[in-house]
């Protein structure tokens, strides 16, 4: 039996892809271990997003080749590298990377077994050159009975409801290495939803890259950049939501990577009218400078930006807004960061993280002036963090004395309906409520991001509460 180890990088889309492969790899009878020294294959499933994610990347990929070199045991072991590395530099990868046995591309995850065994078939003789299977752009996209093996907690789980992005963002790669928009049937997507459900699965996380754009890739009239979500012109993200909250059970549907071009009051009223759809959105706004906001294409206005989070704010009650924005994105000045800070310090987003611009080759964005030196991009990271972790603690601190539901991750440790999986804050509580269940607690504390709980109906005591800020 052929044993097969993974290591996955990036984001959830990413993941999702590793959890197909494991799904493919168990349906061929191979045995997936944690170890790489245990295994007969190791795939690296590499995200090159921007700068440092590439790095980390490639830093995986020497390591498990240095590893293997080690060790007699491993030095048969075959070495494949997936995913957006893989599939953005598809034609030099090879030629850079000769260490590799092969390359794999995002519409091969399904192909993952057999391209194995075509491996091992293939002695790696004296002159060997890595195989690349990439076959061009990706179109493919996973459907609900697609073979999948979750690598998440039993709890909760990321679902793909689309791949690829149709905006033109000049600081963005994402489009050229994850194809057009290709959304899934409502159908597909329900029927995944509800075996997570049977699963046992609290938190059912919606991913893709515009989660906003859902089903408009299908509507005869092809929505223009600031088409509002309106489901009587086809397929939409409120049909989607209205039948997932219509699912027997208790369990959470969260919003991620929502594009603000796509929102509108039937989404909005959707989102109220669901009490399954987590009082949590994420929306990347990457900045509010309109100079800024033209240059990056983002297909928005501040003037848009800020009616429509009136808006949200307005016709869901209790909402937690989650955003990120780019700092030292080319022909910035101090002017459009004072905006920026000024804006955040109005709008008090309840979660907010920061990027630093990555000049990413192939962008329109890598070739504008004048590009931000390095020192400026982490002096203005640094300032617009400050701000955030003042709000943030302020925030914090509004939640003191409220009773919350929330979803316990791990012993002692939990997430509210305002916190994502990996990205936002936690919530602290005794160990003794059950780990993947829902609880109601009482807010006795904070510390920044993070919350300090009891369970409900407890009061707190001196001794508890010194236990629970150790
Ligand atoms: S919406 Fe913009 S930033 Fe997001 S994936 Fe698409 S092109 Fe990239």
């Amino acid at each position: 039996m052929i044993k097969v180890s993974l290591i996955s990088l990036g984001c959830a889309k990413n993941l999702v892809d590793s959890e197909i492969m494991v799904g493919h790899l168990h349906q061929a009878g191979m045995l997936v271990v944690p170890e790489a020294e245990k295994a007969d294959v190791v795939i690296v499933n590499t995200c090159s997003f921007i700068d440092s994610s590439k790095e980390e990347s490639i830093g995986h990929i020497l390591e498990m080749h240095e590893q293997r070199g080690m060790r007699k045991r491993r030095k048969h072991q075959k070495l494949i590298v997936a995913g957006c590395m893989s599939q953005r530099f598809a034609k030099d990868l090879p030629n850079a990377l000769p260490e590799v046995d092969a390359f794999i591309g995002l519409d091969q995850v399904n192909k993952v077994a057999p391209i194995i065994e075509e491996i091992f078939a293939r002695e790696r003789g004296a002159n060997h050159v890595p195989v690349s299977f990439i076959e061009g752009r990706s179109t493919w996209i996973p459907d609900y009975d697609t073979p999948r093996f979750r690598l998440t907690p039993k709890h909760f789980a990321y679902l793909k409801i689309a791949e690829g992005c149709n905006h033109p963002c000049t600081f963005c790669i994402i489009p050229q290495i994850r194809g057009r928009h290709r959304s899934r049937t409502v159908a597909s997507v329900v029927a995944e939803a509800r075996q997570l459900v049977r699963e046992g699965v609290k938190e059912i996380n919606l991913i893709s890259q515009d989660t906003t754009f859902f089903g408009m890739d299908t509507w005869e009239q092809r929505p223009s950049p600031r088409t509002p979500v309106d489901s009587s012109r086809g397929t939409a993200l409120t049909t989607l939501l209205r039948e997932l909250n219509a699912i027997e059970g208790d369990f959470w549907i969260r919003l991620l990577y929502t594009h603000p071009a796509h929102w509108s009051d039937e989404l909005i009223r959707t989102i109220a009218a669901c009490p399954k759809v987590a009082r949590y959105i994420d929306i990347p706004l990457q900045h509010i400078s309109d100079r800024m906001l033209g240059l990056m294409q983002r297909e928005t206005t501040s003037a848009y930006i800020r009616d429509l989070i009136r808006r949200i704010r307005a016709g869901i009650p209790g909402i937690a807004i989650r955003t990120t924005f780019i700092v030292g994105f080319p022909g910035e000045t101090e002017a459009d960061v004072d905006e920026l800070c000024e804006f955040i310090r109005e709008t008090r987003f309840e979660r907010l993280g920061v990027f630093r611009y990555s000049q990413e080759e192939g962008t329109r964005a890598a070739k504008m002036e004048p590009q931000v030196p390095r020192k400026v991009k982490e002096a203005r990271w640094h300032r617009v963090m400050a701000l955030q972790k003042e709000i943030a603690a302020e925030v914090s601190e509004a939640y003191v004395g409220q009773t919350l539901k929330i979803l316990v991750e791990e012993p002692g440790v939990a997430r509210g309906e305002a916190d994502a999986p990996d990205i936002d804050g936690r919530v602290y509580l005794p160990i003794t409520v059950p780990v993947g269940e829902f609880a109601t607690v009482k807010i006795t504390g904070y510390e920044d991001y993070d919350l300090l709980a009891l369970p409900a109906g407890e009061e707190p005591t001196t001794r508890k509460v010194a236990r629970q800020a150790q």
